[in-house]
């Protein structure tokens, strides 16, 4: 198992709603460090199973490191889903779980911008966690449009309602209840955000949602590749049953490769990168436990920065445009262009 996995105890449970939970962890002194986490960021699960051995699944952290004492995910249980309702149903406190350190690239890099926020169900967790963080960080303006199918499920209810009091100035809260109003159109959230778009947009949300979402901003200009988003699902890979490689594999010369110096944990390593393998797959062939979950570009526990040459990738799901000219990189999809690079993995 990949050394970033950790056990950590479960302080408390909270049940949100008939249907959703949140897991309260204590994290132990030695491991205060390695769980500090920003915004928008999730934590890894293991979910023992009989038929597996395990499950990994994601859950972003609805909790806020500038306002919340303890890390906490909230768990939303999916219909005919294994890891969702096994946490909701087994998980009391006292409980040992195995979790990965924080990862996700669904974080704002500044405080100072207006915020437009967009979550539907339990994609609400990272964007409340963001929305706390504007609260106390920065000075500008949050406005949350919050779906959902109906007043029982809205998770937090009160909490935002609280905040929105609290902060009447900065924050306007929109819930849109499908049993009120159907499902919203484009042209609904066109109306809707129309005097916020300019603010900066996070969108967390099932697929339809996400979707309408995205063309109803459309429709006011806004492209979509300045859309921060977070997409959940269910990990196909699971890095709990992968063993840590301990040695280097021997690697055959590969004479037309690209050298590239990593610098990862505080260590740095310079390495031949075959022109055809990924960042990642280098970086495990040689032993080094470099951070990831899905391998597929899709949960950004990979992102690195291209400090020095030029690269490409095979695939992006998770970068937006922004990130992209700042040099970030998902290592599982990156290969090399030029002959000398230097990535690094540390903040
Ligand atoms: C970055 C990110 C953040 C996320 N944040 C949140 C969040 O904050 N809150 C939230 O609620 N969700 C979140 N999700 C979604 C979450 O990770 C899961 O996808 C969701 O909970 C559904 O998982 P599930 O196992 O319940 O359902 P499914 O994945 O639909 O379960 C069915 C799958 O489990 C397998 N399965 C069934 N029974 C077993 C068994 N006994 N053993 C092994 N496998 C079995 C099936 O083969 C099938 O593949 C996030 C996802 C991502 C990527």
């Amino acid at each position: 198992m990949t050394a970033r996995a950790h056990q950590l105890k479960v302080r408390e449970v909270v049940s949100e709603t008939a249907d959703a939970v949140s897991l309260i962890f204590d994290i132990p002194t030695d491991l205060t460090p390695r769980f500090a986490y920003s915004p928008g960021q999730y934590l890894t699960l293991r979910v023992p199973s009989d038929r597996t051995g395990s499950v990994a699944r994601c859950y972003s952290l609805s909790s806020s490191p500038h306002c919340d004492d303890r890390p906490t995910v909230t768990v939303k249980r999916t219909l005919g889903g294994y890891a969702s309702n096994w946490l909701c149903d087994n998980v009391s406190p006292g409980d040992i779980l195995t979790v990965l350190e924080p990862a996700g690239a669904f974080v704002p890099r500044a405080w100072t911008h207006d915020l437009l926020l967009c979550a539907a169900g339990s994609g609400i967790t990272p964007i409340i966690s963001i929305l706390k963080s504007a609260l106390t960080l920065g000075r500008g303006n949050i406005v949350l449009l919050y779906a959902n199918r109906d007043r029982a499920s809205v998770i937090f209810g009160s909490r935002l309602h609280d905040l929105t009091r609290r902060h009447p100035r900065r924050l306007t809260v929109t819930h849109w209840l499908e049993s009120d109003r159907g499902l919203p159109t484009p042209r609904d959230l066109a109306t809707w955000a129309r005097p916020y778009r300019r603010h900066d947009v996070y969108l967390c949300g099932p697929t339809g949602f996400a979707s309408t979402v995205r063309q109803g901003l459309g429709q006011l200009r806004i492209p979509d590749r300045a859309i921060h988003r977070e997409d959940y699902r269910s990990l196909t890979d699971n890095p709990f049953e992968h063993h840590t490689p301990v040695a280097a594999t021997p690697q055959p010369v590969d004479p037309t490769a690209a050298t590239v110096r990593v610098d990862i944990d505080g260590e740095s390593h310079t390495l031949p990168w075959p022109r055809t393998k990924k960042l990642l797959d280098v970086l495990l062939d040689h032993g080094i436990d470099a951070p990831y979950v899905c391998r597929e570009s899709a949960c950004a526990t990979c992102v690195c920065t291209v400090e020095q040459g030029r690269t490409r990738m095979l695939r992006n799901e998770s970068l937006i445009e922004e990130e992209l000219a700042q040099g970030q990189t998902l290592a599982c999809q990156t290969l090399p262009e030029s002959d000398d690079l230097h990535i690094s993995f540390d903040p």
